[in-house]
């Protein structure tokens, strides 16, 4: 095997500079795929873990520029679920096998922490075998507090990129990557598992800014690291930069299974949406989990976060056995477990 994937393997890490390498050439991909799905069978088996992902409104008052559903997207067409369409998901997604629920959504004022906690506590209540996690983004510490006392789990939180200078020309002024972080940190204290991550390839990226990614996510230790492509959305700001790359994502997967053996690494919609096999392919580089759709049909074309996003097929919850034949085809297994991040212990950290 290649010295710099062994010393990887080995030592979790490498220095910047042959990072930079690893990260610019294709020479090590066989070697690192090898490697990378050594680690995560050493760790979680074939087992890949399935969340249903609720995205239960695209309103959103911020206004980053990559993404579809921000505020400025005058074509974008406005909905959001109710509590009782929420909770119709969790049930048609428990009846499916799902034992975590994701509320993804934009950040949308008219779901205060009291509607957001009463929602949960409901989901909680009905559902006490299964982990749930929220993805709203920026909040204060004591809104996260408070969704954490109502019984949530999780909370997803990309951190979309470690450098300041390149946060700042993805997004609107009045967001920072300091204050990013730092909702980030509060997550962890408060005692949630933390998902982090960032677009690939998304525009003005260097490998500077990966290398300052993949150094953030050593110091944060994110139970869960979310990553997939950068893909431009036409009535964004951004929409004439160029996708990111297939290789370059699944590259970066390996690495990261690599430097965090045991953390949960998703296969993303965005990785099945630049690719047929992108999913797959992502499982055979490391990634163990993956996140189907449970949000009604009539709402799932208008969470377009950029261009063909794919929502119908086997990304849907519907469709979960047609996804467990082809996760077994690449080699693994879908498991109904809840899928706690392990410790160090080896053991989940979090009973039932
Ligand atoms: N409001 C929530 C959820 C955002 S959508 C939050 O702030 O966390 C979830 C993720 O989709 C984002 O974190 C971003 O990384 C990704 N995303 C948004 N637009 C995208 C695009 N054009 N291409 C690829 N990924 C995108």
């Amino acid at each position: 095997m290649n010295n710099l994937i062994e010393t990887l393997k080995t030592t979790g890490n490498l220095t910047d500079s042959q990072l930079q390498t690893l990260l610019e050439t294709n020479a090590y991909d066989a070697e690192l795929r090898k490697a990378a799905d050594a680690v995560r069978r050493e760790h979680y088996g074939t087992d890949v873990y399935i969340r249903g992902l609720i995205e239960f409104t695209n309103y959103c008052k911020n206004d980053c520029l990559y993404c579809g559903i921000r505020r400025s997207n005058r074509c974008a067409e406005r909905y959001r679920l109710t509590k009782e369409e929420i909770l119709e998901c969790c049930k048609e997604g428990y009846a499916l096998g799902f034992r975590t629920f994701v509320l993804q959504g934009g950040e949308d004022p008219y779901f205060t922490d009291e509607r957001l906690c009463d929602i949960v506590a409901s989901i909680r209540k009905g559902y006490p075998d299964c982990a749930i996690t929220l993805s709203v983004g920026e909040k204060p510490r004591e809104s996260y507090q408070s969704y954490f006392d109502a019984g949530a789990d999780r909370y997803l939180l990309r951190h979309e990129t470690a450098t300041p200078e390149h946060y700042s020309r993805l997004h609107p002024s009045e967001l920072t990557f300091a204050q990013r972080r730092k909702c980030l940190f509060d997550l962890k204290e408060i005692g949630f598992q933390v998902g982090a991550g960032f677009m690939v390839g998304s525009p003005y990226q260097t490998t500077e800014h990966i290398i300052a990614d993949l150094r953030f996510l050593q110091e944060l230790k994110p139970d869960m690291i979310g990553i997939g492509p950068f893909l431009s959305h036409k009535d964004t700001p951004l929409r004439d930069y160029p996708n990111g790359e297939l290789e370059l994502v699944l590259r970066i997967l390996g690495i990261l299974r690599l430097m965090h053996p045991k953390v949960l690494l998703p296969a993303t919609t965005a990785l099945g949406t630049m690719h047929p096999q992108g999913r797959e392919l992502g499982l055979q580089t490391g990634a163990n989990v993956v996140m189907p759709n449970l949000s009604p049909q009539s709402v799932r074309k208008k969470y377009m976060l950029y261009d063909n996003k794919i929502s119908t097929g086997e990304e849907s919850a519907q469709s979960v056995r047609n996804l467990t034949e082809k996760v077994a085809s690449a080699g693994f297994r879908v498991v109904t477990a809840r899928g706690d991040a392990k410790t160090a212990a080896g053991r989940t950290a979090k009973p039932f």
